[in-house]
């Protein structure tokens, strides 16, 4: 412990990575309009419907011995080092819209971005044992994460920040590239979430500056964040935004704050004058403290969607499990996109049913995920050969829409 930090200062530091981490101790939150018992509900009956559903879809059962068990399928292949990748030409290059790095905060233990290493571990170890985990891809991505994954994701977080994490220490800018090579994926937005840590976090600047060291700006599109409790957030995105980064990522469970809370509204305005399109992290991922879920219900990001009808905002995997509610509510607004990440690929298809394939755009959250895991689904989704245009415009066309040229003027 470095000696500047006394006993207690330390103590609250930690436990405020725990309680800003993905997944913490768990903890109940207060009822009330915000939060409701049937809000509760309807996590659970998503958790339990999706589950009845299984192998009832229209593509059956759809598990895999790992992410290299992603071979079986037809645009995939194992090389002799038996690590999966795609030669097939026909799956366009792909925009992943949705990607973060390994992290290091708070105290900043080492963690050397531009290193490579033997291999990824991915968040959800799925190639760990040489049989590899069952992934299903039918339902939510979480739901393949055992009880033990969750212990070990929850210690890694809070290692990220403390004495620093030998899984995070693959997660880095060339093994990002690598996998990005194998699997046909040419840019990657890399969205760093501001924790607000009273010790300081700065994965925007961190990330900025490395991949611009490693001159990789045409591959790698770093967004922003700002954390919404900091005075000078707007001062902050008027920065970035005069710098040429055009996204802003916020993060409802992680930062614990509401979408429409009034103290947002000034942002909002901002960043719709300036053309910064707000990427939100969208509903219950149902991993994360039960405390954090009131912030991420679909009906608190009404209101930014309505009263900000020329800023750009995308739905983090695309209202994870509660996907359906949130759908319902954002379809009615033209200035929502989605990011299909996470989403089962039975749920997948109903929601380019419900769109048409418009608006929606490939994420993968890694290093949570192999790309892969992602990838399969889009490809299993629009597997139908009238659909090849469809396929298209999620893996490529609407984030290039979308995200425009603006990433092409970040100065390093
Ligand atoms: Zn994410």
């Amino acid at each position: 412990m470095p000696s500047s930090i006394n006993r207690r200062q330390f103590l609250i530091a930690t436990s405020s990575i725990a309680a800003t981490s993905f997944a913490g101790c768990s903890d109940s939150p207060q009822f009330s309009d915000r939060y409701t018992l049937q809000d509760v509900d309807r996590l659970s009956q998503q958790r339990e419907g999706e589950t009845r559903q299984f192998g009832k879809g229209p593509l059956g059962d759809q598990i895999y011995l790992g992410y290299k068990g992603l071979a079986e399928l037809p645009w995939f292949e194992l090389d002799e080092k038996g690590r999966l990748y795609s030669a097939d030409d026909s799956v366009p290059m792909a925009i992943d819209s949705h990607c973060h790095l390994g992290m290091s905060v708070f105290l900043k233990p080492e963690l050397d971005l531009a290193k490579k290493s033997r291999s990824v571990r991915h968040i959800l170890d799925c190639d760990k044992s040489s049989i590899g985990c069952e992934l299903n891809l039918e339902g939510y991505i979480n739901g393949n994460f055992t009880e033990h994954d969750l212990i070990t994701m929850r210690r890694d977080m809070l290692a990220q920040g403390l004495w620093g994490s030998s899984i995070a220490r693959t997660q880095t800018i060339p093994n990002l590239l690598s996998e990005m090579d194998a699997m046909r994926v040419e840019e990657a937005v890399l969205l760093p979430i501001k924790l607000g840590l009273w010790a300081g976090d700065n994965l925007t600047e961190n990330w900025r500056v490395k991949v611009a060291q490693m001159q990789l700006n045409s591959r790698l599109r770093v967004g922003f964040s700002v954390h919404p409790r900091d005075e000078s957030r707007v001062e902050q995105l008027r920065d970035y935004a005069k710098a040429g980064i055009k996204i802003l990522k916020l993060h409802p469970t992680v930062q614990r704050f509401y979408p429409d809370d009034e103290s947002m509204m000034a942002l909002y305005a901002e960043a719709e004058k300036l053309g910064v399109v707000i990427f939100f992290h969208g509903g219950r991922a149902g991993i994360e403290p039960e405390s954090s879920h009131p912030f991420a219900l679909p009906r608190h990001y009404e209101r930014p969607l309505a009263e900000f009808p020329n800023l750009r905002f995308v739905i983090g995997h695309a209202g994870a499990r509660d996907n359906e509610a949130m759908f319902k509510m954002a379809l009615k607004y033209p200035n929502a996109w989605f990011d299909t990440h996470g989403q089962g690929v039975t749920r997948l298809m109903e929601l380019i049913k419900l769109t048409g394939g418009e608006r929606l755009m490939f994420g993968t959250d890694w290093p949570f995920y192999h790309l892969g895991a992602s990838l399969a689904k889009v490809l299993l989704a629009t597997q139908d050969s009238g659909m090849l245009d469809v396929r298209e415009k999620i893996l490529r066309g609407t984030a290039k829409e979308l995200f425009g040229d603006s990433f092409n003027s970040v100065r390093p």
